[in-house]
C-alpha cells in the first residue's frame, strides 16, 4: 500500500514521520558521537556530563540452572538456583528487546530471566556437548564470543564454538543493548555494557553449574502434539508454498513438541528440554515488566511442581522451554482485529480501514495480556507434562558436533544442475518497518510492499546513502528501506559471518539455527538433514530445530514466502535464497556426523569481535532523595488489612524506593522482595515467596528530585492458605558521602501485617 505521492507537499502526517525520522537519526548521531567520545577513555567509559537521573537498565537476572547430562553416564543436574540476577530498571531505561520499540522502557519485574545449561557426555569418551537456552530475545554473536572466551580461559578446549550451543527463548521482555552491529544500537540505545555482562556471566555460571553436577543419567526422547496455542501471523505468506507441499501438512504451523527427558541412573529426574515453535510474545509492546513470558512461565510450573518447597528459581530440577522455527508463529489466538473499529484485519497487507497497519493487532486467548501469557504457558506445560511422564524411548549412541562460520553475504547455491544462485549482502525490505501484527510499526508502513515508496527511499538515500544496482538486484522484489550491507561506519550494521551448527546426541540432530525460520522454512531444513543423515547410513534421526542460537540474523522464509514481502520476509536478511543456502550448509554439517568427518570440515572465517566498550545514551546512576520526614523503605501507601483468598484480590504496598539498578549494581545477584507468612508454630516469619514469582510484580516510578517509589504487588492465587502475611523490599540508593564519592547504601521495607481468610 505503499503509493505514489508527490515530493513537494508534505501532508501532517508525513511532517511528523520526518520528524521521528529525524530524532531517530539524531539518536543514532549521538550514539556514534558518543562511542567516538567513549573509546578515547580507554575503556573507562565516562559519560558526557549532564548524566539524566535514572539510568540504563537492564534487567537479565539470570538463573544459571544448569542441567547436564550424559547419555550414559553423568548428569549434570540442573538448578541450584544461581540468578547472577542483574536486574534493572525500569521506567528509566531498561530497554526492552524483540519489538524495536525504543519507547519500551522496562518499568519493573514481572519474572525473572534464567540461563539454563545442560551438558551430555559420553561416560568413557572425550566427547561432550553443551546446551544452553537463556531467556532473552536472541543470543548475539558479541554475547556468544564473549562466552566462548570465558569458557575456553576456565576449561581449555574441552567447551568450543562446535560443541556448544546458545539458543534464546526469544521472550520480548528481556533486555536490550547486547549487540555489536549498529542495527541494533539504535532501538536499544547503544551497547549497554553492564547488560551485556550480566547476560554473558550468567550464562557461563549456568554451564559451570551443570558442569559441576554432572552425574551418570539416561536420557528419553518424546515427541506430541500442542492444541490451542499457536496461529500462522502470516498465513498469506504461507499460501504461497507449493500446493502439493502444503498438502502433506494439516497445519499452517508446526504444532509438535518433542521433549528431552533426563534422569541419572537411580532413576532421580534431572530436568528436560522441550522444543516447539511460538513467538513469546503473549505480553505486547504495551508491556513494561521484565519477564519471560509464556515459555518462561512454562518452565516456571514445571520446575515449581518439581522442586516442591523450594522458592521459584531454586531447587536441582531444570526445565528449559526453548524456541524453534518460530518465524511466522504467533501466540496470540484470537487473531488479528483493527484496535479502533474491532473488525478482522485478517488481509495480505494486515491493515484497517481506517488507521491502516498500526491499528491491527492480534490478541488473545485470555482478556488481558497477563491472562494470555499465562493460557499458552499453560498450554505447553500440561503438553510438556504428558510428554515427560510418558517418554519410554530412550536415546543412545555417541555424541558429535559439527560447526562452521559461514560468510552468508556470499554463498553459492546449486539448485540444479544448470542453475547456480547466491545469497545477498544483507538488507531489510521496507515491509520491515511495518513490524507484525504481535507488534506494529510506529510509522505508515504495510506488510507485503514489493514496491519502494518514493518518498521513504529518498528520505534513505539522503541519509544512510543508496543501495547499489547489486544489492538491490540480489534481494528483488524486495525494496530495500536499510541497506545493511552496505553501512560500515562505525561498524558494520549487521553481520557476514554467521554461525551454522548441528549436535547430535545419539539419535536427535539439533540443527543450532541463528535466527527465526518459517514453518515451512523449518519443514524443509529438517527434511533435508533427515534425508542427509538416511542416505549416509544414519536412519531414523530425530531432526529438531533450536531457533536465535549464536547469532542474530533476523527471519528466514522460503523463497515463495519471500515474493510477497510480508515482515518476515521483508527481514529475510540475505536475499530470496537465503534458505537453500541453510538447507546446504546444513546437509554438509549432516553428512559430516554421519560419516564421521567432522574434523575436515573448514571452520570457515571467523566473526571479528569489535572494540566497542561501553556506548550508550542511557544516564548513569546519580544521587538520590527521600521526601520530607521520610527515608528509603517507608511505607508511602500501606496493605489493607485483610484479604480474602479469591482470584483477583491483590495486595499492594508502596515504598520510598530508590533505583533498582543499583542493587543490580551491587550484586551478582538480588532478590528486589518477599512474601512471607507467620508461622504460630516457630513464632516466626518464614519466605514464601520472592521476585522470581509470576505471582508478585515489582513497579519503580520514578518522580523528580531524585525521588522515586516501588510497589509490591502480591496478586493472591486461589489456594493461598489462610494466616498472616507481610511483603518486604530489598533496595539500595545512591548516597553522596564527599565532594567525589558516591557509594551505595542497602535498605529494606516491610509493610504492616495482613490477615488473608478463606473465601
Ligand atoms: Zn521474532
Amino acid at each position: 500500500m505503499a503509493g505514489k505521492r508527490s515530493r513537494c507537499s508534505f501532508s501532517r502526517l508525513e511532517l511528523i514521520l520526518i520528524v521521528c525520522l529525524v530524532l531517530m537519526i539524531s539518536l543514532t548521531v549521538a550514539l556514534l558521537v558518543l562511542h567516538f567520545l567513549t573509546r578515547n577513555t580507554n575503556g573507562k567509559c565516562s559519560y558526557p556530563s549532564p548524566v539524566p537521573q535514572g539510568c540504563p537498565g537492564q534487567d537479565f537476572s539470570d538463573r544459571g540452572t544448569g542441567g547436564g547430562l550424559q547419555v550414559t553416564a553423568e548428569l549434570s543436574p540442573p538448578p541450584s538456583s544461581v540468578p547472577v540476577t542483574h536486574r534493572n530498571d525500569q521506567r528509566a531505561p531498561l530497554l526492552q528487546m524483540g519489538y524495536a520499540n525504543p519507547e519500551q522502557v522496562g518499568g519493573g519485574l514481572l519474572s525473572r530471566l534464567y540461563s539454563r545449561a545442560f551438558i551430555v557426555a559420553e561416560p568413557q569418551g572425550s566427547q561432550r556437548v553443551v546446551f544452553v537456552s537463556a531467556d532473552i530475545g536472541m543470543v548475539s554473536q558479541r554475547v556468544r564470543l564473549e562466552v566462548l572466551k570465558q569458557l575456553r580461559s576456565k576449561y581449555g578446549e574441552l567447551y568450543r564454538q562446535d560443541n556448544v550451543i546458545l539458543s534464546g527463548t526469544h521472550t520480548h521482555s528481556g533486555p536490550g543493548g547486547y549487540f555489536q552491529y549498529t542495527l541494533f544500537w539504535i532501538t536499544s540505545r547503544g551497547l549497554v555494557q553492564p547488560t551485556l555482562k550480566s547476560i554473558v556471566n550468567g550464562i557461563v555460571k549456568s554451564i559451570d553449574i551443570a558442569h559441576e553436577n554432572m552425574k551418570k543419567g539416561r536420557l528419553f526422547i518424546n515427541r506430541g502434539t500442542v492444541e490451542n496455542s499457536q496461529i500462522n501471523r502470516s498465513p498469506f505468506s504461507y499460501l504461497a508454498n507449493p500446493q502439493s507441499e502444503r498438502k502433506r501438512y494439516s497445519s499452517n504451523t508446526d504444532k509438535e513438541m518433542v521433549l528431552l527427558k533426563m534422569v541419572d541412573v537411580e532413576g532421580h529426574e534431572l530436568g528436560l528440554i522441550s522444543w516447539f515453535a511460538v513467538h513469546p510474545v503473549s505480553m505486547n509492546n504495551s508491556n513494561h515488566l521484565v519477564n519471560s513470558d509464556n515459555v518462561g512461565y512454562a518452565s516456571y510450573l514445571f520446575e515449581q511442581e518439581k522442586n516442591k518447597g523450594m522458592l521459584p528459581g531454586e531447587g536441582p530440577f531444570v526445565a528449559a522451554f526453548a524456541s524453534s522455527n518460530l518465524g511466522d508463529v504467533s501466540p496470540n489466538t484470537r487473531g488479528p482485529f483493527c484496535a479502533n473499529t474491532g473488525e478482522s484485519c485478517d488481509n495480505p497487507q494486515s491493515t484497517c480501514p481506517v488507521g491502516g497497519a498500526s491499528m491491527c493487532m492480534a490478541k488473545g486467548p485470555g482478556k488481558d495480556m497477563f491472562e494470555s501469557t499465562r493460557i499458552i504457558g499453560q498450554n505447553i506445560y500440561l503438553k510438556a507434562k504428558e510428554l515427560y511422564e510418558k517418554a519410554s524411548q530412550e536415546v543412545t549412541g555417541p555424541l558429535s558436533s559439527a560447526h562452521q562460520w559461514v560468510n552468508m553475504t556470499n554463498v553459492s547455491v546449486e539448485l540444479n544442475a544448470t542453475h547456480t544462485v547466491r545469497t545477498c549482502k544483507p538488507a531489510l525490505g521496507h515491509s520491515f518497518a511495518a513490524g507484525t501484527i504481535d507488534g506494529v510499526g510506529a510509522l505508515n508502513f504495510t506488510q507485503g510492499s514489493v514496491e519502494g515508496d518514493p518518498f521513504w527511499d529518498q528520505i534513505r538515500d539522503q541519509l544512510l546513502g543508496e543501495p547499489s544496482n547489486e544489492t538491490k538486484a540480489c534481494h528483488q522484489p524486495k525494496p530495500i528501506l536499510f541497506n545493511t550491507g552496505e553501512m560500515t561506519w562505525p561498524h558494520p550494521w549487521h553481520p557476514d559471518i554467521v554461525d551454522v551448527q548441528i549436535v547430535a546426541i545419539g539419535s536427535l540432530a539439533i540443527l543450532a539455527v541463528p535466527g527465526e525460520f518459517t514453518t515451512m522454512s523449518g519443514r524443509r531444513l529438517r527434511e533435508a538433514v533427515q534425508r542427509e543423515f538416511d542416505s549416509h547410513g544414519s536412519p531414523g534421526m530425530n531432526v529438531v530445530i533450536a531457533g536465535l542460537c549464536n547469532v542474530y540474523t533476523h527471519y528466514i522464509a522460503t523463497y515463495e514466502e519471500y515474493q510477497l514481502q510480508r515482515y518476515e520476509a521483508a527481514s529475510t536478511i540475505y536475499g530470496p535464497h537465503t534458505l537453500s543456502a541453510y538447507i546446504q550448509l546444513y546437509r554438509g554439517l549432516a553428512k559430516a556426523i554421519a560419516l564421521n568427518g567432522t574434523q575436515e570440515l573448514s571452520p570457515g572465517p571467523e566473526p571479528p569481535f569489535f572494540n566497542v566498550t561501553s556506548l550508550t545514551l542511557l544516564p548513569s546512576l546519580s544521587v538520590e532523595s527521600a521526601p520530607a520526614g521520610k527515608t528509603f523503605g517507608d511505607v508511602l501507601e500501606e496493605v489493607r488489612q485483610e484479604y480474602r483468598e479469591v482470584r483477583g484480590e491483590v495486595a499492594e504496598v508502596t515504598f520510598v524506593g530508590a533505583n533498582p539498578r543499583n542493587s543490580a549494581e551491587n550484586a551478582t545477584e538480588h532478590n528486589f522482595l518477599t512474601v512471607e507468612r507467620y508461622s504460630n508454630i516457630s513464632s516466626s516469619w518464614r519466605v514464601v515467596l520472592n521476585d522470581a514469582s509470576w505471582d508478585t510484580r515489582f513497579y519503580w516510578s520514578k518522580g523528580t528530585s531524585g525521588r522515586s517509589n516501588v510497589t509490591i504487588e502480591w496478586h493472591i492465587p486461589a489456594g493461598t492458605e489462610p494466616g498472616v502475611y507481610r511483603l518486604r523490599y530489598f533496595g539500595h540508593y545512591k548516597k553522596r558521602v564527599n565532594f567525589l564519592r558516591v557509594i551505595s547504601v542497602p535498605f529494606e521495607g516491610l509493610s504492616s501485617a495482613f490477615q488473608i481468610t478463606a473465601p
